[in-house]
């Protein structure tokens, strides 16, 4: 008898999720491969909603993928399609509106939900999470409308809502509740830099203080108050606490969870057949030697890659250098490899200069570049990049590197 063709199951459309379709799609002709998403749209690049918010790029620019691509590489796409719970053991994905697919294989690549602040108010429709496209447009037309904007949060995307509101030309107040920005990778002199560089752009930083209340008028948002009492003028609130994963329809299948989806190096998960990748994987990064999470667009297409490899029969080890680049208001800034964050006992040198807006903090195991942060021209990257990944020996003055081209 012929064999049937393998079936394969992606649960989530980002860049985990259709990287690894259209692998798999690469590596095997004839396999069936589903790909669902709760959200309307194919594969959209997250990375670039800020720069849609800001006006710089316009909206169909910000989509990667149509369906009709994804007719013709055979990749069936299922839209505002809800994965609700899996059957490990009878190897089936069921939806929220009753349709059932059997996989041979199947990829969790859901990523995660952003939380709300749950204080009064909170709940209030001009107050804005920035994951999505449906949020970004929301976003444009609320912002486009208010004078006065505030943003919560110390993560990455309240830096993005910040610049995004600032330059729609609302005058916007960034509450952290604790200082600096990315208080668990960033010390007091890069915090320092980016003050420098939010004042530039006209963001007034308030830290150590949160939103206790969010208080309307008149229908809109009219201010929020801050944990101390103080009252700063708002039409629009944008939120950037951080993210859910979105592990729940999991449930019952015995696939172990901590904050994510506890995957080997590999990306296999603890259950036969299913595998994780993206955001939603804390996989084993062979580079730091523990388990990780990694909220990058590279990860997830990396990751994307690898399982698809691995889903199809292969023996592939993620092996990346992890890395996290982003704008930073006329700056930039990248997070390379492993920091104090995930290891408090590393060795350090540091070069900084308000007056020329860089920075460069760069991390050491014993004789070895593991890790690097840098604010400003992204000059020697590359190659403080390739150091890490072939874990050469450093025999000269570490502060030398610091002038790495
Ligand atoms: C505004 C913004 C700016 C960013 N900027 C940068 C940057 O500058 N650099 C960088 O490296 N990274 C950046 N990131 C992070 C990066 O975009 C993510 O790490 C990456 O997109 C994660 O991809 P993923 O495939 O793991 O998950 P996602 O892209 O989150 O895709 C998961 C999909 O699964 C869907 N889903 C969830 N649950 C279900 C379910 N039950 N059933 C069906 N579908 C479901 C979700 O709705 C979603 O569509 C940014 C992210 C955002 C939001």
């Amino acid at each position: 008898m012929a064999e049937r063709d393998r079936r394969y199951v992606i649960i989530g459309n980002g860049a985990a999720g259709t990287t690894c379709a259209e692998t798999l799609r690469k590596l095997d002709p004839n396999c069936e491969i589903t790909l669902l998403t709760d959200e309307p749209y194919p594969l959209y690049n997250r990375v670039a909603l800020p720069r849609y918010l800001k006006g710089i790029v316009r909206e169909e620019k910000v989509f990667m993928r149509t369906r009709e691509q994804h007719e013709q590489k055979g990749i069936t796409l299922l839209t505002e399609a809800v994965a609700k719970s899996v059957d490990a053991e009878g190897h089936t994905v069921l939806l929220e509106d009753g349709r059932e697919l059997p996989y041979d294989a199947l990829l969790v690549a859901a990523g995660g939900k952003p939380n709300r602040p749950s204080v009064p108010g909170g709940d209030h429709r001009a107050v804005f999470n920035f994951q999505t496209m449906d949020d970004t447009r929301a976003i444009i037309d609320e912002a486009t409308e208010g004078k006065h904007a505030v943003v919560l949060g110390g993560s990455f995307i309240s830096y993005e809502l910040a610049e995004g509101f600032a330059m729609r030309g609302l005058h916007t107040t960034w509450l952290m509740r604790s200082k600096p920005f990315l208080r668990r990778t960033l010390d007091a002199e890069a915090g320092a830099l980016v003050d420098v560089l939010a004042s530039d752009h006209h963001v007034d930083i308030i830290y150590n203080e949160g939103a206790a209340e969010i208080v309307p008028r008149d229908g809109m948002i009219g201010r929020v108050v801050t944990t101390t009492g103080r009252e700063v003028l708002a039409d629009v609130v944008g939120v950037g606490i951080g993210l859910t994963l979105s592990t729940g329809f999991l449930a019952g299948t015995g696939v172990e969870i901590r904050k994510g989806i506890v995957t080997d190096k590999y990306l296999r998960t603890n259950v036969p057949d299913i595998y994780a990748a993206g955001d939603i994987a804390e996989f084993y990064d062979v580079h730091i030697e523990k388990h990780n999470l990694m909220g990058t667009w590279d990860n997830a297409l990396s990751h994307g890659r690898v399982a698809a490899v691995n889903m199809a029969g292969g023996n592939e080890v993620y092996h990346e250098v992890p890395t996290y680049t982003s704008p930073l208001f006329s700056s930039n800034i990248a997070v390379m490899g492993v920091t104090l964050e995930n290891r408090p006992d590393l060795e350090t040198v540091t070069r900084a200069s308000l007056e020329d807006r860089e920075y460069k903090k760069l991390f050491f195991l014993e004789d070895r570049l593991v890790g690097a942060v840098t604010i400003g021209r992204p000059r020697g990257r590359k190659r403080l990049l390739a150091m890490m990944l072939s874990g050469e020996r450093i025999s000269g003055p570490r502060e030398a590197l610091l002038d790495a081209q």
